[in-house]
């Protein structure tokens, strides 16, 4: 299925992941699931991984809990996360896929030498072995 991405909002990452470079920022896609995957904000996480946090991200549980209930509170849902990938490209690496779920987006942003340089969304299999690429409609 396609993600939907308000070029906005697509904004509002790459302005996050610049802020926290070299490391690794991290987030939540907040929208729904009707026709496709629709991201309708973005929640900004503390990346809480041991330093240096150059090349992986944590999200504290307790975060997590926190960002559902706010998104179902507006009659929204998490549908995925954001990170960052600083001077790497934006490929999930064998940390993001060991600790990913199935039925979430993982879009990952890649930031070369603090600049913005595109991104990709993958979805776990939902064996949860391997990463497969998803359409992304920005706009
Ligand atoms: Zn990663």
């Amino acid at each position: 299925m396609t993600l939907h991405l308000p070029a906005d909002i697509l904004d509002e990452i790459a302005a996050h992941a610049t802020s926290t470079y070299p490391e690794e920022c991290c987030g939540f896609l907040i929208g729904s699931e009707s026709g496709g995957y629709r991201v309708s904000a973005v929640l900004r996480a503390k990346n809480v991984a041991p330093a240096p946090r150059t090349s992986r991200y944590t999200i504290d549980p307790l975060a997590i809990v926190g960002a559902e209930k706010r998104a179902a509170s507006e009659g929204m849902m998490v549908i995925g996360y954001y990170h960052s990938h600083p001077d790497h490209p934006s490929v999930p690496s064998e940390f993001d896929r060991s600790h990913a779920w199935p039925s979430y987006s993982y879009l990952i942003l890649r930031v070369m030498r603090g600049v913005p340089a595109g991104f990709r969304s993958w979805r776990l299999e939902q064996e949860g072995r391997r990463f497969l690429q998803e359409v992304v409609e920005v706009g």
